[in-house]
């Protein structure tokens, strides 16, 4: 079986011709899928009945289903737990904004980085997920709550640039003038490193935000809990954001979860600036949010403020990412493949 809504309108058009079919078929069918959120292949009336059932023989609608939802009382975010086709489940995060709906999706059944502050690995890595799969979060939470999504962050479980190809086609699938039309401005991608991947998607060119999980100032402290910093020194991956930037002219949001004791102090704030200096960049500090498996507490407010004032003073652009879904484990860290509420 072949995933329907993973296919790009170039590649349903390429098969619906050899299926014997007219090109604008493809073009219809891409719409059910895109635009009307089609979740079976019997809603798409325009077609044929007996393509339908011909459709059917090759072709599913893989999409994942609500198997709980969670709704915060402080904000009214919502965590989704859903099952994909195969019983694996993920979770995915909408929060709501002045300026619009933002979805946080997954973009693996769990994760293979390991950081150690991250509840998203601690389960292990089962698979990749299509491009129909990433979709489908979306399609799934906008048909179930009635609204737009606005925005995407690819920040859920997983890493994306660890399922490259499936995640550019995604990007490719919901920016497609026949389908979603979301602007690829509105769209931010997170990895914990990759920087053979960061290399990759500098050369696609694209004007999504991209945002580089750092958590620290030096390669000794980053690899105490990213085991990923093992693999690319921190000079490698600030020379991989600086040329990414030098092509993209995009600003590169860098990720500091702010940990008590490991990562905190003065001086960790003179070092990140130092080594930020003069990069088209901004420092998205994150309190750590708890990971019951794991001990870390965050850093207190004076000592953030403290951290703020030192990259401040150093010309560093810094912002502190606020709190949602804290009642429903729903912020940054926190989201598994399966569900521990
Ligand atoms: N694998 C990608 C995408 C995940 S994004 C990446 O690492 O960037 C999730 C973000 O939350 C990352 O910046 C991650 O480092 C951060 N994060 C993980 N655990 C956290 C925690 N306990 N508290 C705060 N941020 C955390």
């Amino acid at each position: 079986m072949t995933d329907i809504c993973s296919l790009t309108l170039p590649e349903l058009q390429t098969q619906m011709t050899e299926l014997g079919e007219k090109k604008f078929v493809a073009s219809q069918i891409f719409k059910w899928l895109h635009q009307a959120k089609a979740v079976s292949f019997d809603e798409m009336t325009n077609i044929s009945k007996s393509l339908r059932e011909k459709l059917k023989k090759s072709y599913a609608i893989y999409g994942c289903t609500i198997e709980k939802k969670l709704v915060s009382v402080y904000d009214k975010t919502v965590k989704y737990l859903f099952r994909l086709h195969d019983g694996e489940r993920i979770e995915s995060v909408v929060m709501h904004y002045k300026y619009g709906h933002t979805i946080c999706v997954s973009s693996q059944v769990g994760c293979k980085m390991g950081c150690t502050f991250c509840a998203s690995g601690i389960a292990g890595f089962v698979r990749d997920l299509l491009p129909g799969e990433i979709l489908s979060q979306i399609y799934t939470a906008e048909r179930d709550l009635g609204i737009t999504i606005s925005h995407i962050v690819m920040m859920g479980v997983g890493e994306p640039l660890d399922n490259y190809d499936n995640v550019l086609c995604f990007l490719r699938l919901v920016t497609d003038e026949n389908g979603k039309r979301l602007s690829m401005r509105n769209i931010s991608l997170s990895t914990c490193g990759i920087v053979p991947g960061i290399y990759r998607l500098l050369e696609e060119n694209l004007q999504l935000t991209l945002s580089v999980s750092l958590h620290a100032p030096n390669d000794e402290i980053r690899r105490k809990t990213m085991p990923v910093a093992k693999r690319y020194s921190m000079e490698e991956l600030l020379g991989a954001c600086r040329d990414y930037t030098a092509r993209t002219h995009r600003r590169i949001s860098f990720e500091y979860a702010m940990i008590s004791g490991v990562n905190d102090s003065d001086e960790n704030a003179r070092e990140l600036a130092r080594r930020l200096r003069g990069m088209l960049c901004h420092v998205n500090l994150i309190p750590v949010n708890s990971v019951k498996e794991r001990d870390y507490v965050k850093s207190s407010a004076e000592r953030m403020k403290s951290f703020i004032s030192v990259l401040e003073n150093n010309h560093i652009n810094v912002t502190v990412r606020r709190t949602l879904g804290s009642d429903i484990n729903a912020s940054c860290g926190q989201l598994r493949r399966g569900e521990i509420l």
